[in-house]
């Protein structure tokens, strides 16, 4: 077990009597509505603040499907989290009676050598899970959807599939509720850290927890100005697309399993048909648009910038009609090195950062979330946490004093 961040002076961290909380969880998107029910599981007094609903379509966690993987390219932290939260979907599938995770296998096309095949191949040899590769002649055959360029080769993560997002935020908040959660619908104006709580206010009053998880998306920058974080919100698109016709059952969830694919200059990912919903394309950020306030982010999606996905389904994906039926704005939140920024902040022990998106952190979210609740509750993580610090970005002071 690591020790997440040691706790300066003796803090007790059992209810206090004069707060309103033990835990306050700021924002109840993907990874706050995991720590409020996590918190609220572990039996820890917890209030959750959201500004615009649960499940809405103004942040980053909304458009009906993600993809899930147990296996990241990223590093065994990443993977080590992404099946911790494999194992939460099962549990608040089973306490719920809700269905969020489909398996539908995961398939990850690339060159021998490339970023998305080796990441997995490492990962693969520190962590001895089971893979699945297949050379061009057998892609071509099993998955023949897809175009695949001379070299290409594939991996099969059999443990991906997809989640459904808006029901899971759903009915984390439902399950955190029925453990004694209460849920504020506003937005919270100024979070405060002190010496023994957080005050949280918003335009009606000034709550007093004796912690604070704050998972605010693309709004954490704004809410924690004085923590040196480097988070940038970007613009991501979503967009569905319809099978031409007579080619509907080559994008079942049985014949097209989640995909990522690098091919055309671009890494694109999809998911398969569900419901009565289409297949789902779509690529990393929008290049050129920068947000300045997260809430003014358009839902709406201009032409120009649907160019590249239609380019990469046009030359990726035949079977697909390259223009989208629908499409909708979203946001990814990036650091400079893409990693995740989960931790308690050493200036601030009272506050718990999860920041995990860099376009990827839904699948692992509920797991981010547990471990925002331990960390809250006491003050350490059973998950390893080194590449998440929220302290790496910190001004470093040199023996002059300088800041730099
Ligand atoms: C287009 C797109 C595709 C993606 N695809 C995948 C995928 O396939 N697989 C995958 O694993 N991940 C994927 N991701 C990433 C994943 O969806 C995100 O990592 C995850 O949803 C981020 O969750 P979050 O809790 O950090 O942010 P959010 O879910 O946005 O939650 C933040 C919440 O905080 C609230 N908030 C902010 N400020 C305040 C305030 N002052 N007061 C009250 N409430 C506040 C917001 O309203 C919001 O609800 C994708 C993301 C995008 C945009």
């Amino acid at each position: 077990m690591l020790r997440a961040r040691s706790l300066r002076g003796s803090r007790s961290w059992s209810r206090r009597s004069e707060v309103d909380a033990q835990v306050g969880v700021v924002g109840l998107g993907a990874a706050g509505s995991g720590a409020l029910w996590r918190s609220a599981v572990r039996g820890a007094e917890v209030i959750g603040f959201e500004q615009y609903g649960s499940g809405h379509d103004r942040g980053s966690s909304h458009g009906l499907s993600r993809v899930f993987k147990s296996v990241t390219p990223q590093g065994p932290q990443e993977s080590a989290l992404a099946q911790r939260g494999a194992r939460l979907w099962r549990e608040l599938e089973a306490e719920s009676g809700e269905s969020v995770l489909h398996m539908t296998g995961g398939l990850s096309i690339g060159k021998p050598g490339s970023p998305l095949i080796t990441g997995l191949e490492k990962v693969q040899a520190e962590t001895g899970l089971e893979l699945e590769y297949l050379d061009e002649a057998d892609l071509r055959r099993r998955f023949p959807q897809h175009v695949v360029t001379d070299g290409d080769i594939a991996v099969i993560d059999p443990a991906s599939g997809y989640l459904q997002p808006e029901l899971a935020i759903r009915t984390q908040w439902n399950l955190a509720r029925a453990h004694g959660a209460r849920v504020v619908d506003a937005q919270v104006l100024e979070v405060v850290p002190r010496e023994d709580s957080v005050l949280i206010t918003t335009a009606e009053r000034t709550y007093e927890v004796q912690t604070a998880i704050i998972a605010a998306g693309a709004w954490q920058r704004t809410l924690l100005p004085f923590l040196p974080m480097q988070l940038t919100p970007r613009r991501a698109t979503l967009s569905w697309f319809a099978p031409k016709p007579g080619r509907e059952a080559l994008f079942t969830p049985e014949a097209f399993p989640a995909f990522t694919h690098e091919a055309v200059g671009e890494t694109g990912w999809g998911l398969p048909e569900f419901d009565d919903h289409r297949v789902k394309i779509g690529l990393d950020f929008t290049e050129g648009y920068e947000i300045t306030d997260p809430s003014a982010n358009k839902r709406e999606v201009e032409d120009w910038e649907l160019a590249r996905v239609r380019r990469f389904v046009a030359e990726t994906l035949p079977d697909l009609d390259p223009t989208p039926i629908h499409s909708g704005g979203c946001m990814i939140t990036m650091t400079p090195d893409e990693e995740f920024t989960i931790g308690i902040p050493a200036e601030h022990p009272r506050l718990v950062v999860l920041s995990a998106c860099s376009g990827r952190g839904f699948k692992m979210s509920a797991a981010v979330g547990d471990v925002g609740a331990e960390l809250a509750l006491t003050g350490t993580s059973s998950a390893d946490l080194s590449p998440f610090s929220p302290d790496r970005f910190a001004p470093v002071t040199t023996s002059t004093g300088a800041m730099r």
